[in-house]
């Protein structure tokens, strides 16, 4: 909640004029408690969750043909059902565990001082923010992933998140309870290290989501513009670490690619992409880009 009674009170602490940004900002969020702002991540997520996915698996299920040259593991092809039955399971993982999750989280968002106040920040500071919150999750989710994929992690926790050995976007969130509690820190070290303005949490919380949907599309789409981001992993190269499945011991990192590089955990991924580019070369790629003769693969992993 703005302590401002009135926008020209508002603009007469701030010293200057509000830009249309702010006035916008203090018209609608002025009488606005914080935690209600804050629980409009609850809404934002339910939405992403929802639609992000949507696009891609209504492609998949009503025009396969037009999309199968761009599908990953073409060879797997997922009925209407399945994808009901995935996106009936994150709603509930969504109202029991991170629906309630941001409703008592708030008093450490308090804490750490993410705020809702005026100023609002610049677009340079709010991406220099995301910038440092992406790296932060990266490295730490890399870690948690890594360690997940020991046997006690995998076959207790993260089993579930691999049911899906070709992953679509309603995939992402698909985890057990505990996976979505424990990732959830990295998420909120970032923000915790660099606190911003609500506006940029908003944006943190929705742009991770968005790009987990994609990561799990089960696509490679050539003009997705991700592709011009440096170090970053998409759709393939996730695609492979749930491709080889449990005994993965590659390609851990959630959003780069410089964490396996550096840690030589990503030798099987580079491997396979050696050998299918070899199998083109001699002209004998059926088209398969993830999906054929996976164990040779696996074992090399
Ligand atoms: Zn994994
Ligand atoms: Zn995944």
């Amino acid at each position: 909640m703005l302590p401002y009674a009135t926008a020209a009170v508002a603009e007469a602490a701030l010293g200057r004029a509000m830009t249309p940004a702010e006035a916008l900002w203090f018209r609608y969020t002025a009488g606005v408690p914080d935690y209600h702002l804050y629980c409009l991540n609850i809404l934002f997520l339910f939405v992403v969750f929802t639609l992000a996915p949507l696009p891609v698996a209504l492609l998949e299920l009503r025009a396969p043909a037009a999309v199968s040259p761009y599908k990953l593991q073409p060879r797997v092809r997922l009925s209407r059902a399945e994808f009901v039955r995935c996106y009936k399971n994150v709603l509930r993982i969504f109202f029991l565990v991170i629906g309630p999750l941001q409703l008592v989280s708030y008093p450490a968002v308090k804490m750490v001082g993410i705020h809702t106040q005026l100023p609002l920040p610049s677009l340079g500071e709010m991406a220099a923010q995301l910038l440092v919150y992406f790296l932060v999750e990266d490295y730490l989710n890399y870690w948690i992933h890594r360690l997940l994929h020991g046997e006690w992690g995998y076959q207790k926790i993260h089993r579930v998140h691999h049911e899906f050995t070709a992953p679509i976007g309603f995939a992402a969130p698909y985890a057990h309870w505990a996976e979505v509690l424990i990732l959830g820190i990295p998420s909120f070290v970032g923000p915790a290290i660099a606190p911003g303005h609500m506006i940029t949490f908003w944006l943190w919380i929705i742009l991770r989501q968005v790009e987990a949907i994609e990561t799990h599309s089960g696509f490679d789409f050539p003009f997705t513009p991700t592709k011009y981001i440096p170090f970053y992993g998409g759709a393939e190269y996730h695609d492979y670490h749930h491709y080889v499945g449990g005994q993965s011991q590659s390609n851990f990192a959630s959003v780069f690619t410089y964490c396996d590089y550096l840690y030589g955990t990503d030798r099987g991924y580079r491997f396979h992409k050696a050998y299918l580019a070899k199998l083109k070369d001699l002209g004998q790629n059926d088209g398969e880009k993830g999906d054929g003769n996976g164990q040779s693969y696996a074992k090399l992993d």
